[in-house]
């Protein structure tokens, strides 16, 4: 027996490693089964190049856990190791500099392992002794063993062992019992090992018997050995990887398309990546792409790995260049897997290019699906905007996709202002704005849907990207406002008939729930609606973005104003400006004059004062005389109002198109409507 101090550095390892990983003790396993499988592989490869001549026999990885003896076992046939590879590769912990990389990554500890080496040590985590019993693939090799407690004290033999390879065998200690639950060590295999390269084998097929689950003699392989994606895409058909997809994701609908990345250069990257169908719901599916490293599993938290917009697809992606053993603030940082960031966007756009122009129709077929991956790439990832506005499209009401290039080509004609900004209008819902789309096809307008969970967020990137655009509601003014071509004609009231009228349309409009309303009057068309309730478009928007946030935010808690724009023109408003005008302008006016004349005093009042730079005079007798005028003029034109049901009506219609009457207001209506009949 030899016994002798393991190499490293830093004395007092193993308390470290104990102590840092203690979140991360599971991935013990996933060490332990790794370096079997490599010492495998490694065989395989000496085999093929003719440097093994020996019997190859079973190449599987064996995990055991027995519970009586406290043991949890990882068994190989791979390489093995001899006493001077035990020494040279376990005792000889090839670190430098250790004390500074603890102290630089102390909140990281899972960068420790792996990062130098120390995957094999982070057995000590779970166990209070290791053993490793080993027959190394050299002809005339001497079994060796070695025995450690977890103090840099060890203890080597030369033991008498037939089979070649490897067992490393776990203590486990009394904090970690639950790692001899085979339940648990399959849970973990499953999460670690699924896709391991060489079969993993632990515990046995269950069967039924006697009402019940026991064990059969069949060994249980816990992993399937040659994943998807590590096969060339020729050699697959549409059902492969829709099979491995349900695999993958249980219980999911059919994906709607994937891509297979397969690349050498510059770096080493397989996968595949699945375009789910999920239209409206993009939150609760983040995180969906797990990450591998050699058919190990390294995380499936993947944000800041794979671009954002990709946390949206689901699958895998295998590279040898995914540091394995590192946190994901360090995975974030690291260059090389910033490039393959962006190189998975790129393949992303180059795999939609294709689609698109290989079989547009086919790609016009799943946009709505896929719009909103689009959509968010667009977003968030400037190089993927580049390269996305070439097949990002946009569809109009009537179903027809129009590329970004050829749309604008379509409306410039018919949609470009008096300030030669061109106005792309758009419906967030075409039954419910139907009037106002039909109104605007009636122009001669061309209107686009928009009724993505992201589009009030591209409607605003799209109006930064392309120069001179805007995009306008339908609903958001009346057509003839909605693209201003010259200046617009005004309304055509008196001073007097703008008050009367003011109040006499003010004072009829019903109550609406978290509504409100301004009044305006324009001559428009002498056939056109006699009103028009229109939502201005900036708030609108702010409001629909608010939404998006938890909380609502500052905009979320405004009520939605409105405009209610009265057509002057109108036969039907024009008799009621006329009989209202007449009715009312004898009583009116001298209440008027008084308002007029007291303004005129209290603005004297105050330009005196400032002029002679003295304090204002206390003028509220004055201004309380205005207000009780003006309050009797509304009340004279509010009596008024109310005895004229076409006021009523003419708004009611306005509001019963903007879907803003109901309740007892719409009931009220069609009584009305009925008396007027
Ligand atoms: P790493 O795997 O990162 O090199 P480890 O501490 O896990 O670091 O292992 C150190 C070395 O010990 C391995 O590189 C390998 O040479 C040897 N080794 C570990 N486990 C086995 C095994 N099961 N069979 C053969 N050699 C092994």
């Amino acid at each position: 027996m030899a016994t002798g101090k393991i190499g490293v550095t830093t004395e007092n390892i193993f308390p470290i490693i104990k102590k840092f990983l203690y979140s991360d003790h599971e991935i013990f396993l996933r060490e332990l089964v790794s370096n079997a499988i490599d010492a495998t592989q490694k065989l395989k490869t000496l085999s093929s190049f003719g440097e093994f001549k020996g019997e190859l026999g079973e190449m599987n990885v064996r995990v055991t856990v027995d519970k009586e003896a406290g043991t949890l076992t990882v068994s190989d046939h791979g390489i093995g190791m001899d006493e001077e590879d035990v020494n040279k590769y376990i005792n000889q912990i090839a670190f430098s500099g250790a004390e500074e990389f603890l102290a630089k990554y102390k909140d990281t500890a899972n960068s420790i392992i792996g990062h130098f080496g120390l995957g094999f040590y982070s057995a000590f985590m779970v166990s209070k002794k290791v053993e490793i019993r080993s027959l190394s693939y050299k002809e005339g090799a001497k079994g060796v063993q070695w025995i450690c407690d977890g103090s840099p004290e060890f203890e080597m033999n030369e033991i008498d062992k037939k089979e070649r390879g490897t067992d490393i065998i776990l203590y486990i200690d009394d904090d970690n019992k639950d790692f001899l639950e085979q339940a648990r060590i399959d849970t973990l295999l499953k999460k670690y090992c699924r896709f391991l390269p060489v079969p993993v084998i632990s515990g046995k097929e269950q069967e039924w018997k006697d009402g019940k689950y026991v064990d059969s003699d069949k060994d249980k392989v816990v992993n399937a050995s040659e994943p998807l994606w590590t096969k060339k895409p020729t050699e697959l058909t549409d059902e492969d990887y829709l099979k491995f997809y349900h695999e993958l994701m249980p219980g999911n609908e059919d994906p709607m398309f994937w891509i297979h990345l397969n690349v050498d250069y510059p770096f080493t990257l397989t996968g595949i990546l699945y375009f789910p169908k999920i239209r409206n719901n993009i939150d609760i599916q983040k995180n969906r792409i797990q990450l591998y490293c050699n058919q190990v599993y390294v995380t499936d938290q993947v944000e800041g790995v794979v671009p954002e917009f990709m946390t949206l697809m689901q699958g895998v992606i295998d590279s040898p260049d995914i540091p394995l053993n590192v946190s994901r603030s360090y995975l974030q940082a690291d260059q090389q897997v910033k490039k393959i960031s962006s190189y998975i966007s790129k393949k992303v756009a180059e795999k939609l290019d294709r689609m698109f122009k290989d079989d547009r129709k086919s790609f016009e077929e799943k946009w709505d699906d896929i719009k909103v991956f689009i959509e968010y790439g667009m977003l968030t990832d400037e190089k993927f905007f580049e390269s996305a506005k070439k097949f990002f499209l946009l569809k109009d009401v009537s179903g027809v996709y129009y590329t970004l290039d050829d749309y604008r080509k379509l409306v410039e004609a018919e949609q470009t202002d008096k300030d030669n900004t061109v106005i792309y209008l758009y419906a967030t819902d075409p039954t419910a704005q139907f009037t106002y789309v039909k109104a605007a096809e009636d122009k001669g307008y061309n209107v686009l849907v928009m009724d993505g969970q992201l589009d009030p967020h591209i409607v605003g990137l799209l109006e930064q990207k392309i120069e001179k655009t805007r995009f306008v509601r339908v609903d958001s003014d009346i057509p003839e406002r909605l693209i201003v071509k010259t200046d617009s004609k005004d309304a055509g009231l008196s001073p007097l008939q703008t008050d009367i009228m003011s109040t006499v349309v003010r004072s009829q409009i019903p109550e609406v729930d978290k509504a409100q309303f301004i009044v305006t009057f324009a001559a428009l068309r002498e056939d056109g609606a006699p009103a028009t309730v229109t939502q201005n478009e900036f708030m609108r928007r702010m409001k629909e973005m608010a939404a998006m946030q938890p909380g609502g935010g500052f905009y979320g808690q405004m009520p939605d104003s409105y405009e209610l724009i009265v057509n002057t023109e109108q036969p039907v408003v024009k008799k009621i400006i006329e009989e209202a005008t007449s009715s009312l302008e004898n009583e009116v006016t001298p209440i008027r004059a008084e308002i007029e004349t007291l303004n005129n005093e209290i603005s004297e009042a105050r330009k005196k004062a400032t002029d002679n730079k003295e304090q204002t005079p206390d003028l509220s007798d004055k201004e309380n005389k205005v207000a009780e005028l003006r309050k009797k003029e509304e009340d004279i034109v509010s009596a008024y109002a109310k005895e004229q049901p076409k006021v009523r009506q003419i708004i009611d219609l306005a509001l019963l198109q903007s879907h803003l009457l109901s309740g007892e207001s719409l009931n009220d209506f069609i009584k009305r409507s009925v008396s007027l009949l």
